[in-house]
């Protein structure tokens, strides 16, 4: 993606994610030259989902094909001859949604983007957060119940089991496995073919077992809320990923669970809950911020 200096998206490319580090390399430095053919003066920035390393080092990435560290930045400045910026896909969209959407202005703000899984970020006293070694953010896989699920991560219960696309699919499962989704699985036909998706549209259509189902899920999103609030003590949350999409669904529930779980919730001033609003293309818009510098 590029973007001008006005902060617009001005063009940008889509490929499917190869196997292999050195082929996501390689197909990365073939979108530059593309887009660099037709933009001058471009500069470069990276956004990767998976545990980047502060020196640009893909250390580990559960959801892409990587089984080895792949040493991003070098191989980037050697493919391109020039120095790029590399860093974690969701502290890309944290600096996006900072600097340009919901948390436009706001010094305390943790980024949380409900997807497959869960990814997110963090600015405190006004600048974007890195830790030590560049890996904080990985809110999703904070344990909130050391029996449940097993997770991509390799150990049981992240919070994104529960609290992510697939943790509403899963929700969904149970209630159903119980009888209680009965008309959503007709529409759908199975247990098995039930996603987030048909949950959601039901609750909007006034289900009142989807609308059970999403509540769940809901408490499940406040769990991990109040955990971060009561580490981080942030001015805002921005919630990211499917659920943005429909906001007047989720933040009802949410804000009610949030303040039944967080300590003191009578006294003390509560973070807001906004929603993303640059949409999926947060974490490329904030890898070209990165990348201007
Ligand atoms: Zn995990």
């Amino acid at each position: 993606m590029v973007v001008g200096d006005d902060r617009s998206i001005v063009d940008e490319r889509r490929r499917p994610t190869p196997a292999g580090g050195v082929a996501i390399l390689d197909a990365i430095t073939e979108v530059v030259h593309d887009l660099s053919a037709s933009h001058d003066d471009v500069t470069v920035g990276v956004g990767i989902a998976g545990l980047v390393e502060r020196r640009g080092v893909l250390l580990a990435a559960p959801n892409l094909a990587v089984t080895e560290a792949v040493d991003v930045r070098r191989g980037l400045k050697q493919r391109l001859g020039r120095d790029v910026a590399v860093d974690n896909d969701a502290t890309c969209a944290t600096l996006a949604e900072w600097r340009l959407g919901a948390a436009t202005g706001v010094d305390d703000v943790v980024l949380v983007t409900l997807g497959t899984g869960i990814g997110g970020g963090l600015v405190t006293g006004g600048a974007l957060q890195h830790g030590a070694h560049g890996f904080a953010g990985e809110f999703g896989h904070m344990v909130v119940d050391p029996d449940g699920p097993p997770c991509v991560c390799g150990r049981r219960g992240c919070w994104e089991r529960y609290a992510s696309g697939a943790g509403l699919a899963m929700l969904a499962r149970h209630a159903a496995v119980e009888g209680r989704l009965d008309d959503v699985v007709a529409r759908t036909g199975s247990i098995d073919a039930l996603r987030g998706e048909d949950v959601r549209d039901a609750a909007v259509a006034g289900d009142e077992q989807a609308i059970a189902v999403v509540d769940a899920f809901a408490r499940w999103v406040a769990i991990g809320l109040v955990n971060l609030t009561n580490v981080l003590d942030p001015a805002m949350f921005v919630l990211g990923g499917g659920l943005a999409a429909t906001p007047d669904l989720y933040e009802p529930p949410i804000a009610r669970w949030f303040d039944a779980l967080l300590y003191s919730s009578e006294v003390r001033p509560a973070p807001r809950l906004a929603f993303a609003t640059m949409g999926e293309q947060a974490a490329a818009v904030g890898a070209a911020l990165l990348g201007a510098g």
